[in-house]
């Protein structure tokens, strides 16, 4: 019997770019930059390039590259223990827990953990779908229905596609996951019209990153929590990539409407400044007025939920660590004063390629103007969209950004960016978009 020949890849195919072309599947479309090594907020690539990352991993390495903190901890976990399993009471999730509960919350409850976003948001929906059939309807129906929001991004997973407002992501996977619907961001007449009897949960970012930098007015977020706590609905809030300083404070709702306090919430991204790890904090309090109602935090019980990476003592240490220099470096007031700065100075540079800049905290949205651009012989001659193109001509010249969306090119510094990194960040941009003038 003949056994099907692995090919070898022929010696000058072994660019990084040719070896993922021919190993790897084609699920993403990559820049032309193979990262080597990162330090701080600078990023190097192979052949030896040095750039600015703003980029961040999306949101990811909230401390920069290898920060101290952090490798110290990793260092020293490594050695001691880096996995065993949730048989067992893993410490570390117990502070990790303590931590969100008392600095960051500041409000009773209880944390579960796992590896990403996705995941933590799937602990948030199987939350919701358990305390609605512990909730049910007048005649023992289940609550089952949940609201999202238009260009809201919730991940990857078929329930958390099933709840992420952009059609890109459901194409060609259908049936998804019944029972979500998407209603129009900060339109409250329409939020308003969307609910049904059986809505158990209402999940929102926010501040939209994927879906454009977009923010949520406060008189939205408190028509929302006016009903949740009217109709006994879930408040669940993602704060994957808005969390943990991103937006200026722990909490990224609370420079908006700071009175709020939401039932759940899911952290991924920043948390683990670049090592893989997600949590969903659940609050303390009844799931219903009858007197021996159990708590909400409690509504998950054994064998409910799970996984067997989640909270390992390595992922704990490390989250934990990124946590504490947050707090004792204040990184959330640097987060919020840094990133007014950056708005406010590039606001002022009435570019005429910007239509709008838009943001808290670091995480910032310059939406382009796509006329103004169309102008432009070597934006016409390119076959990508304008938050691309920017972000290509960025790359260019050593600044690494993000697009969200079509329109929007998005910055992500770490959460101790300085302000002499920034102020190389903003002379790169200004000459980048001075150039595309005179293109
Ligand atoms: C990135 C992101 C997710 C998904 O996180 P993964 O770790 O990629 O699964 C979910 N929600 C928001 C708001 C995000 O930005």
């Amino acid at each position: 019997m003949n056994l099907p020949i692995v090919e070898k890849a022929p010696a000058q195919a072994t660019s990084a770019a040719a070896l993922l072309a021919r190993y790897t599947v084609p699920n993403y479309g990559r820049l032309d930059l193979v990262p080597d090594r990162g330090e701080g907020v600078w990023l190097w690539d192979e052949s030896g390039r040095q750039y600015l990352d703003f980029a961040g991993g999306v949101a990811v390495t909230s401390l920069g590259h290898c920060p101290p903190a952090l490798t110290r901890t990793f260092a020293e976990q490594s050695t001691k223990l880096i996995h065993c399993s949730n048989w067992y009471q893993i410490r570390g999730q117990g502070e990790l827990g303590q931590f969100i509960t008392e600095t960051v919350m500041e409000t009773p409850g209880k944390s579960i953990f796992c590896n990403s976003g996705a995941e933590a948001n799937e602990a948030l929906i199987k939350l919701a779908r358990k305390f609605g059939h512990a909730t049910p309807l007048a005649d023992g129906t289940p609550r089952t229905h949940i609201i999202t929001f238009n260009n809201s991004f919730h991940g990857r997973t078929y329930a958390t596609i099933s709840a992420t407002g952009q059609e890109k992501v459901k194409v060609g996977f259908a049936p998804l996951l019944p029972g979500f619907t998407h209603v129009p961001y900060n339109d409250t007449a329409a939020f308003l019209a969307a609910l049904q009897d059986d809505t158990v949960a209402i999940l929102i970012e926010p501040v939209q990153g994927e879906g454009g930098v977009n923010m949520a007015t406060a008189e939205f977020l408190r028509a929302i929590q006016k009903v949740c706590q009217e109709r006994n609905i879930l408040l669940l809030f993602d704060e994957v990539q808005s969390g943990l300083g991103r937006l200026g404070h722990w909490c990224g709702w609370k420079p908006i409407a700071p009175e709020i306090i939401p039932d759940g919430v899911s952290w991924a991204k920043g948390i683990g400044g670049g090592f893989p790890i997600g949590a969903a904090w659940i609050r303390k309090r009844p799931i219903n007025s009858t007197s021996d109602a159990i708590d909400l935090c409690d509504v998950l019980g054994p064998g409910s939920h799970g996984t067997t990476y989640g909270g390992s003592p390595l992922a704990c240490a490390v989250a934990l660590a990124v946590l504490h220099e947050i707090r004792d470096s204040a990184l959330c007031e640097n987060s919020a004063t840094i990133g007014s700065e950056i708005r406010e100075t590039v606001t002022s540079w009435q570019h005429p390629l910007i239509h709008t800049v838009r943001g808290l905290g670091l995480l910032i949205g310059f939406e382009l103007d796509p006329a103004a651009l169309a102008q432009r012989t070597a934006y016409r001659e390119s076959d990508g969209l304008a938050s691309i193109y920017i972000v290509k001509a960025l790359m260019a010249e050593g600044l690494l950004t993000v697009a969200a969306g079509p329109l929007v090119v998005r910055w992500l510094p770490p959460l101790n960016v300085t302000r002499t990194e920034v102020q190389t960040a903003l002379a790169i941009f200004k000459r980048v978009l001075d150039t595309q003038l005179t293109a």
